[in-house]
């Protein structure tokens, strides 16, 4: 997996190339995290017990669901007569395209650009990750969100934007190097799997949804340039 806080920090650094229009930098930064919101379905088949093959990096990773977040948010800023949602549709769309790019470049895995249609596109086939770098792959997760967050936290008082922000997001921040490092050691002591992958597991969806959440609430910093 690409670590997700390298992705929304991709996204942040857009920033100089990008119309400023209200929730399109938003959008941008969120469409860059949302592919890998496909974890949650994944993590729903582990609990279940079905079928975890073909989930991740399909539905939320391939130009049809583009396509489908332009087209509802288009609907929903004609209906609201409020362009700044079509802002965040168009945001998303290219930060979705921006996630898939970046998939398709790093990290050892291919993308199914055109599910639901199938072919799978990757350049990594016949690279063998060896365990210590796939346990590193994993744990710097944690790694990456931790500056991700201490990355909105400068901003912010670069920009003094989201001041009453500031305090949550830095405690984040450490709270994911305090995870990268126990399941770092963990990881390299007892292996990445069992009950403690789970908990990891678990512990990175809750991550990645406080990681939506505070570039939600600190949109202000992230929009201005
Ligand atoms: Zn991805």
């Amino acid at each position: 997996m690409s670590q997700n806080g390298i992705h929304a920090m991709v996204g942040i650094a857009s920033r100089k190339w990008m119309p400023k229009r209200e929730w399109l930098m938003l959008g941008i930064v969120l469409g860059n995290m949302f592919p890998d919101l496909d974890n949650l379905v994944v993590a729903y088949a582990t609990l279940t017990g079905g079928d975890k093959h073909g989930l991740h990096r399909t539905f939320t990773h391939s130009v049809f669901t583009i396509l489908a977040v332009l087209i509802v948010f288009y609907l929903i800023g004609v209906i609201s007569k409020k362009p700044k949602w079509n802002n965040l549709g168009l945001g998303l769309g290219i930060g979705i395209l921006m996630h898939i790019l970046v998939d398709l470049a790093v990290w050892f895995n291919g993308v199914e650009l055109l599910w639901p249609l199938g072919g799978e596109v990757n350049f990594w086939s016949g690279v063998v990750v060896p365990d210590w770098l796939s346990i590193i792959l994993d744990t710097g997760e944690f790694l990456t969100f931790g500056l991700y967050f201490l990355l909105l936290v400068n901003l912010s008082q670069k920009n003094k934007t989201d001041a009453g922000q500031r305090g949550v997001a830095r405690t984040w921040a450490y709270i994911e190097f305090f995870l990268f490092i126990v399941f770092t050691v963990l990881f390299f002591s007892i292996g990445a799997k069992g009950l403690p992958y789970t908990i990891f597991g678990a512990l990175y969806l809750v991550s990645l949804i406080v990681g939506m959440v505070l570039t939600t609430r600190m949109r202000n910093t992230i929009e201005a340039v």
